[in-house]
């Protein structure tokens, strides 16, 4: 007779999804569209794109995700990691690149390898790096690679999967949730990040946190960001504190964001030090 244990792990696997605990680490992926898969690593979210030759991922977020993450692509996919198409240097998303180091072509902008071996965790270096736009073809898939300028760091990049039309959009949009607390000291950069997204053609935004979106998503963050800084001028034309700022200004379009309450002050914050 069956454990109740085993019947469990069997649903799970049944329903499609792989989920894992290490630690107090929640692991799970998850299938967007035939050939790409969602990442999930606690609040942290990456891509794996399954190609007639390899995989190929996005971020590798620390060095024990990107090992859960080799092995888990290694054993269900059948396939090694042969491209990695990080989207920025920020820590809590490219560090542990060293995992794929030894199978992958490592591909990023040319502002990130100032950052690696710097403030950045365990990685390793790009092997290509490229200034505006790269397109990779690669085992019937092409991924076109767009660099959107400085904002949310120096060395963003959006890539876009054909044919199935996912785009990677790390931080500067995260579906239904405010910007990431004071962040938004670089809420002009971060506007035309966004604006940059919004050139792009796709159907299904994976993002590196939050919910997956569609563009309509790229459309309400840019409003979001756009009437936070509206309003944070007015309060400085009128000539009021960070403090007076800070409890004056409400964006009540956006109480049904994630961490609507707990940022929304330090988002404020954020836009007042850019913009006095
Ligand atoms: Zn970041």
């Amino acid at each position: 007779m069956l454990s109740s244990k085993y019947v469990l792990i069997a649903a799970l696997f049944a329903a499609g999804g792989a989920f894992a605990q290490s630690g107090d680490v929640s692991r799970s992926l998850s299938e967007v569209t035939g050939d790409v898969w969602r990442f999930d690593n606690d609040f942290h979210v990456s891509m794996v794109v399954l190609t007639e030759d390899g995989a190929v991922v996005t971020d590798p977020i620390n060095t024990d995700a990107a090992t859960w993450l080799e092995n888990e692509v290694r054993e269900r996919f059948g396939r090694e990691v042969i491209y990695m198409l990080p989207s920025h240097s920020h820590g809590d998303h490219g560090a542990g690149g060293e995992v794929f180091a030894d199978t992958a072509t490592i591909i990023a902008h040319e502002n990130y390898q100032k950052a690696v071996g710097q403030n950045f965790g365990p990685t390793a270096p790009a092997d290509i790096l490229f200034s505006d736009k790269l397109t990779l073809e690669h085992g019937g898939k092409t991924f076109e690679l767009t660099y959107v300028g400085a904002g949310h760091g120096d060395d963003m990049v959006v890539t876009v999967v054909r044919p199935d039309n996912v785009a990677f959009v790390v931080d500067i949009v995260s579906p239904k949730r405010l910007p990431w607390r004071d962040s938004t000291t670089a809420i002009e950069g971060m506007i035309g990040q966004v604006e940059a997204v919004q050139e792009l053609d796709f159907d299904i935004l994976v993002p590196g946190h939050s919910i997956n979106g569609t563009m309509e998503d790229v459309t309400e963050t840019l409003a979001y960001l756009e009437e936070l800084k509206s309003k944070v001028m007015a309060e400085l034309a009128a000539g009021r504190s960070l403090e007076e700022i800070v409890s004056a200004v409400s964006m009540p379009g956006y109480e049904d964001w994630a961490n609507y309450a707990e940022w929304l002050p330090l988002n404020v914050e954020g836009a007042v030090k850019a913009l006095q």
